[in-house]
């Protein structure tokens, strides 16, 4: 079972796409983490990922399909958090799964207020080393300022108000283009974000699992 895991910045997908890689043993494709990662050996990503813009949408595509052609040859059962982001993204993700045999199986977008977002990255503290995201309300570091592996806990550069508003531009000009277009296809299950991390969870498990029974039967 392929998902995509659709959400404005600070909508929970990670921690959601987390839990549910750990349930349904899936592999968690986080173009934000390769992002993060890529932007350690280049400068040109770096600049653009701090600054809260998007890398060119083909240069992504690009390097998710080269990422599952040759690294992951026949992986199953991926979700894709962050990815797709633009409807020339979806498309391509799609037709790349069907020449495989495979299908995108649920596109879920995890709806939040633009104001529920801020609020929730103003608190949030990224650890430099391992990448690991506390919220300093809901989910504090228990040593302040430090995460639990060791490492100094920061503002990510594009969570500063700057990185938050250019972010929020670009979901409003291609993320919500795409989660229109899935609406009208009938392919998109909504999700309210606003609510306690387990009773999202539970909605999102829920969904799976009938969809998993729809495919087996
Ligand atoms: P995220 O953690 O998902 O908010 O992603 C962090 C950054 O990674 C984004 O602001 C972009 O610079 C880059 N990025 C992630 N996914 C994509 C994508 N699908 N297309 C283009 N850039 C992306």
């Amino acid at each position: 079972m392929n998902i995509v895991l659709l959400g404005s910045p600070a909508s929970g997908k990670g921690t959601q796409a987390e839990l549910l890689c750990q349930k349904f043993g899936l592999y968690h494709l986080s173009t934000g983490d390769i992002s993060r990662e890529l932007s350690k050996k280049e400068a040109r990503i770096k600049e653009i990922v701090d600054s809260g813009k998007l890398i060119p949408q083909e240069e992504m595509t690009m390097y998710v399909i080269n990422f599952l052609t040759k690294e992951k040859p026949g992986l199953k059962n991926i979700l894709f958090e962050g990815f797709p982001r633009f409807i020339p993204q979806y498309e391509a993700l799609e037709a790349f799964l069907k020449t495989n045999g495979d299908d995108i199986d649920v596109v879920f977008s995890l709806d939040v207020s633009k104001e529920e977002a801020v609020r929730r990255i103003s608190a949030r503290r990224t650890c430099q080393k391992c990448g690991r995201v506390y919220n300093l309300i809901t989910n504090p570091p228990k040593i302040a300022d430090f995460c639990e592996c060791g490492g100094k806990l920061v503002l990510r550069k594009d969570d500063e108000p700057e990185g938050v508003r250019v972010r929020f531009e670009y979901y409003k000009e291609n993320t919500e283009k795409l989660i229109d277009y899935l609406d009208q296809k009938g392919k998109l299950v909504r999700i309210n974000g606003e609510r306690l991390i387990e009773e999202i969870q539970e909605d999102l498990v829920k969904w799976i699992n009938s969809i998993q029974n729809l495919k087996t039967k």
